[in-house]
């Protein structure tokens, strides 16, 4: 899925037709293919008002938004259009987890069907709506009169980008190309696999010990789990999602563990090894250090966070100042320290690594350099989920957060959580709680933060952010009207 298309500059026109048909899609990840040209020896040079490095989320909606503006539009993508959320992140990950959740409902209530869900199977589907997604998204493109530029894209001076054996000339230039995956830095950490290449897998190994504790890797082990596979989450602090509230990251833990998937806390990873057809991962617990513990499995996941993608753009040699997590530091109107040349997305040093907070920067930098000046995205209540099973809908400020930003005053703070057993589960004759945990300014009875664990919590906390940004107040939660039954109506009343 990650493999480079061609070196040289190579433009499509539609795209659409070069792809295989969904019903033709094979598990087999599909990867537009752009014939190569001929080198010339002399390069091309031309003129554009806006180039994009980087057709993902950001770089697509501001792409698209400046061509509506009128502005002359060249998007250089040396890979799959769609970026990261299309081909190897948010699209293909989903909807594997959309097949594990049929297989755990069918294999609970009807298993006399014989109700089984298959990776082999689900990833025809999943390949067949990312093929998909790149031709619609290179039709959009190309509806909307933006030139694709198929390569990897260089910067060789402030207004220029060089681009295989094209030189383009640009007023503005927009860095919009994301982040990869981190490398696990400790010997043998080459025999790990990463996100990345979960989305190639033609099958499912038995085993699969997974190093992480944040998004990729709870997602990942749920995931994993849920089709047969036998997974060891190994998690570096003792807690999983540091960045989401301390019960709701409690209540997943234990909701994982019942569900067979096997947790190590406080696990520092020293080594991995082949032995005997499998690979070994060497831990010690940071309780015991002296102490070296095993886990054997068939394969092995790093998700340790990602990094910006940015190493061969030339970014020294033009002085765009770069920040302390090595991405690119930008000014509150997406400016480097080089003024024409812009950054949004995973790419910046500091940012929320979504897929929206990518798009609404894209477009809100469009519409300001090309267009009317647009209203600013709130960032401050952006919502956010984690598709295991169950899942987590997040919004606001966690507990801890709110007491931090009471000047540790915990007094000023008032949580209310709620657990109970949802009436699907119920019907699945499983136990599996639900929680719901809202964190209230404790005088004025405001809603600072909302965090939910069930597969309902991304769906609920999306139109849930509005009621946050509108100020909601405990008051308002007890005199709406809930809608009965639901897992949303715990809120209310
Ligand atoms: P990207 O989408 O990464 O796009 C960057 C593009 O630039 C790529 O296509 C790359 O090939 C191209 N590029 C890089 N360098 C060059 C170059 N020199 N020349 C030409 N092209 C170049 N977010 C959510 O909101 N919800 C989710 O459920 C979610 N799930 C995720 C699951 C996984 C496994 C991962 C890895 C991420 C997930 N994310 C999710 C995060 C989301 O995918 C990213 O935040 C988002 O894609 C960032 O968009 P971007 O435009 O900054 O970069
Ligand atoms: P995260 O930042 O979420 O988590 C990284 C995890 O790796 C942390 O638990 C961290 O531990 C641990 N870690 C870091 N270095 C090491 C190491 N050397 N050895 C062992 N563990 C280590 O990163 P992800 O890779 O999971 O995801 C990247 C980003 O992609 C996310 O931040 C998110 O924004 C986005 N994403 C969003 C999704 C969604 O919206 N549903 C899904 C997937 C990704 P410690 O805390 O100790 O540093």
């Amino acid at each position: 899925m990650t493999k480079r298309q061609a070196s040289t500059a190579t433009t499509t026109k539609t795209t659409a037709k070069a792809r295989r048909r969904a019903s033709e899609v094979s598990a087999e990840p599909v990867v537009e293919r752009v014939p190569r040209r001929k080198r010339s020896v002399r390069p091309t040079t031309r003129e554009a008002d806006f180039v994009v490095i980087g057709a993902g989320s950001g770089g697509v909606a501001a792409a698209r938004r400046a061509a509506s503006h009128g502005a002359r539009v060249i998007l250089v993508e040396r890979d799959a259009i769609g970026g990261t959320c299309v081909n190897r992140g948010c699209v293909p990950k989903k909807m594997l987890s959309y097949g594990a959740n049929w297989a755990s409902i069918l294999s609970t209530c009807l298993s006399h069907t014989g109700g089984k869900e298959d990776w082999r199977d689900a990833s025809v589907r999943v390949n067949a709506e990312v093929a998909r997604l790149n031709a619609s998204y290179a039709q959009r493109l190309n509806e909307a009169g933006v030139e694709i530029l198929h390569g990897d894209a260089r910067l060789s001076g402030a207004d220029e980008v060089v681009v295989g054996n094209e030189i383009i000339r640009t007023r503005k230039t927009l860095i919009a190309t994301g982040a990869h995956p981190l490398a696990l830095p400790v010997p043998g950490g080459e025999l790990a696999s990463s996100s990345d290449d979960v989305f190639t897998w033609q099958t499912v190994p038995a085993s699969i010990a997974v190093i992480g504790g944040g998004y990729i890797a709870v997602e990942m082990a749920s995931i994993l789990s849920r089709y047969g596979v036998k997974v060891d989450l190994l998690v570096r602090g003792d807690r999983l999602l540091p960045k989401f509230d301390h019960d709701i990251a409690a209540a997943l833990a234990e909701a994982l563990a019942a569900k067979g998937v096997r947790l190590h806390f406080r696990a520092d990873v020293t080594m991995l090894s082949q032995a005997n057809g499998a690979t070994e991962v060497c831990y010690t617990q940071q309780n015991n250090p002296g102490r070296t513990q095993t886990v054997r499995a068939q394969a092995v996941l790093a998700a340790i966070g990602r990094r910006p993608s940015i190493a061969e753009l030339g970014l020294d040699a033009l002085g765009v100042q770069l920040g302390e997590r090595g991405g690119i530091c930008v000014d509150r109107q997406f400016r480097t320290t080089v003024r024409s040349i812009h950054a949004i997305g995973d790419c910046m040093d500091r940012n929320l690594h979504l897929t929206p907070v990518a798009i609404a920067q894209g477009r809100w930098l469009a519409d300001r350099l090309f267009g009317k000046r647009g209203d600013i995205a709130d960032f401050d209540f952006v919502p956010t989920a984690v598709f295991s099973e169950p899942a987590i809908g997040a919004v606001g400020l966690t507990e801890a957060q709110a007491i931090e930003a009471a000047g540790g005053r915990a007094d000023r703070v008032r949580t209310e959580i709620k657990r109970f057993v949802s009436l699907e589960n119920r019907f699945g004759g499983v136990a599996q709680p639900s929680v719901f945990k809202l964190v209230f300014n404790a005088r004025s009875g405001r809603v600072l933060g909302a965090h939910l664990m069930d597969n309902a919590a991304p769906e609920i906390i999306q139109t849930f952010a509005v009621a946050l940004r509108l100020g909601v107040k405990d008051a308002h939660l007890k005199t709406t009207m809930p809608l009965h039954p639901t897992v949303a109506e715990e809120l209310f009343g």
